[in-house]
């Protein structure tokens, strides 16, 4: 195997929406830059998003503080306060950047950007989300455009990174291999940061990402010994479809869909809700959905139905759907379920997918991590979003922390030097990677990866308890012995779908230990997270984070304070004048 070295200020980790930003702005402070990706530039969840956008200071009454407050109430007060305060701050400014670029958000009749243009999504006090006509294909396509225009920006695309190289909790750089070659890459650098987006593949097919989103960042932060926060909090969006097979997964929308007077019905034909749904955040809708099909009251499809004929009398509901019609947007209900159910007169099967993860890497408002000269931006970074994050704010949250840890790493890129890396290291990793070709055991990847994904969704999804908890995190174990001593895998060396396949389910199975741990230590239910046996919120003893790490080739965890305590106590304490 042939092994290529290449020296950079900065190298970005994945090239979706977070390293984009994270390579155009350390690039324009100056420095030399690299960005991988082991699919094309500008793909990842940021393609295939909707790219609906928070912004700041458009509904008259509206306010940073005020988002702060939804952003946190919606959180179930888990959000770091610092991440939060700058997401609410600088929202506007992510808008202009991307705009800057090229892709643009809806316009209201005289051409501005103003609160008739915005949604107003569940657990927003006010209308401040920007629809993008053209949705992640226009946004992903400005983004593309954007880094070929950077000169300083040297592409590294089809190209894996399975490591970082580091002395003490200093990080070096990466090993990467390039897929269609099979060979090795070491990019050293002064600062790395991790874009590697989320892990919704680990429930595949109930997910709406793309496959690419299979958790490597969060499994190679771990292995190098960063620190993790609130790891069980894994967002399952309400209405997604359900069937065919081929459509399972696919997201829908927001809960804004169900209108005023949109019902949920369960599989006994029972009206599980029936208004208001469209005020309500993600959360609070799947834990509705989510109970319904725990007990088994469900449809064929396994899901539940959602009514919409009543909102065919509000003038503001036609308008919606006069718009969706026109953007096409539910095409995907006429062709599966029927011209009935996407004419809303008559209820159409809807199910929770996985969607977006909360936890993930521990940064500071630099998007610093725990490890020196390590960064981590976009959806591997945790703690902004709390146990729930509302719609909307991911697209806000890339570009301002890509473009706040662009600015810091090159920042701090051109007062230190690059540092040696470790020949044994280097041979250490090429070693391991060079392993997983060829190897002659009976298991192929992909097997274990579908046994994994199913082993999740059944036991580590919407639904969780003591038991199923403890029987994820032994099948875990097993599959990782598997993994280790029973995999087989073809030696081709042009794009070996195998290895791909092998290195993506080792992360995939370290994120899902890290999940089932921390699911299996909050005994209670917040946010995103439903314990069957211990079915309420519990403040007293759980308003608290969950920290991940490995120490000494153990995983290790920690439970600490939130940072958000004064705005609990402020909404507890309003909560408690309205009701005298
Ligand atoms: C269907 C859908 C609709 C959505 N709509 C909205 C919306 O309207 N508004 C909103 O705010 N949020 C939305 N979201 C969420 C939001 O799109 C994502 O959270 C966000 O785009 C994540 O951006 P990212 O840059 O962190 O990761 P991604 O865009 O997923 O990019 C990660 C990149 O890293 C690469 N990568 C991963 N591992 C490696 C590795 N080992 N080596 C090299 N490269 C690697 C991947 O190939 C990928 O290109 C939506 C999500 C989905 C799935």
């Amino acid at each position: 195997m042939a092994i290529k070295k290449f020296d950079f200020d900065v190298v970005v980790l994945g090239a979706g929406g977070a390293g984009c930003a994270a390579a155009i702005t350390a690039a324009r402070n100056g420095v030399s830059v690299a960005l991988i990706s082991k699919e094309s530039i500008a793909m990842g969840n940021t393609r295939i998003c909707e790219a609906e956008m928070t912004s700041s200071g458009i509904s008259t009454g509206d306010s940073p503080d005020i988002i702060k407050e939804d952003m946190i109430k919606g959180g179930e007060y888990l959000n770091n306060l610092e991440l939060v305060d700058l997401i609410a701050t600088n929202a506007s400014y992510a808008i202009s950047f991307v705009e800057s670029l090229g892709h643009f958000f809806r316009r209201d009749e005289e051409g501005r950007l103003s609160a008739k243009a915005a949604n107003r999504l569940g657990g927003h006090s006010f209308h401040r989300s920007f629809i993008s006509p053209g949705s992640g294909v226009s946004l992903a396509h400005a983004l593309r455009n954007a880094i070929a225009n950077t000169s300083s920006i040297a592409v590294f695309e089809d190209i894996l990174a399975t490591c970082l190289f580091q002395q003490g909790d200093e990080v070096q750089g990466t090993l990467a291999v390039d897929l269609k070659t099979s060979n090795c890459l070491v990019l050293r650098a002064k600062a790395t940061i991790l874009a590697t987006g989320g892990c919704g593949w680990l429930y595949y097919p109930q997910t709406t990402n793309n496959r690419s989103a299979t958790g490597d960042g969060y499994a190679i932060a771990f292995e190098a010994g960063a620190k993790l926060i609130d790891m069980e909090m894994v967002q399952f969006f309400p209405f997604a479809m359900n069937h065919p097979l081929h459509y399972a997964g696919t997201i829908l929308e927001e809960p804004i869909l169900a209108g005023p007077k949109g019902k949920l019905i369960n599989g006994l034909g029972e009206i599980v809700v029936d208004r208001d749904i469209n005020r309500m955040t993600r959360a609070q809708v799947t834990t509705l959905m989510a109970k319904e099909i725990a007990a088994g009251r469900i449809t064929k499809w396994g899901g539940l139905k959602i009514d919409l004929s009543e909102n065919l009398d509000i003038p503001e509901m036609i308008h919606y759907k006069k718009v969706n019609d026109e953007r096409k947007r539910f095409e995907k209900v006429r062709l599966a379920y029927g011209e009935n159910a996407f004419n809303w007169k008559e209820p159409w099967d809807v199910s929770p997918s996985a969607h977006y993860m909360m936890g993930g890497v521990k940064i500071d408002p630099e998007g610093r991590s725990s490890l020196k000269n390590l960064y981590a931006v976009g959806e591997v970074a945790g703690g902004a979003m709390g146990a729930n994050r509302l719609g909307s704010t991911s697209v806000a949250d890339i570009f301002i922390m890509g473009m706040g840890a662009g600015s810091e790493s090159a920042r701090c890129a051109t007062r230190s030097e690059n540092l040696e890396i470790k020949k044994s290291l280097i041979a250490e990793e090429v070693e391991r990677v060079e392993g997983l070709f060829g190897k002659k055991g009976t298991r192929p990847p992909i097997k274990i990866k579908r046994e994994l994904q199913q082993l999740m969704r059944e036991n580590v999804g919407i639904v969780r308890d003591e038991k199923r908890l403890s029987y994820a995190l032994s099948e875990i174990d097993r599959m990782q012995d598997e993994m280790e001593n029973d995999m087989c895998t073809s030696d081709i060396r042009r794009y070996n779908t195998d290895f791909l396949d092998a290195v993506e389910l080792m992360n995939m199975l370290t994120c899902a230990k890290m999940i089932t741990t921390s699911a299996k230590m909050r005994n209670e239910s917040r946010g995103a997270h439903l314990r069957l046996d211990f079915a309420d919120k519990d403040d007293a003893n759980w308003l608290k984070n969950i920290v991940i790490w490995k120490e000494d080739g153990q995983m290790r965890t920690l439970v600490s304070e939130i940072t958000a305590i004064e705005i609990y106590e402020k909404a507890k304490k309003d909560d408690h004048h309205k009701r005298v």
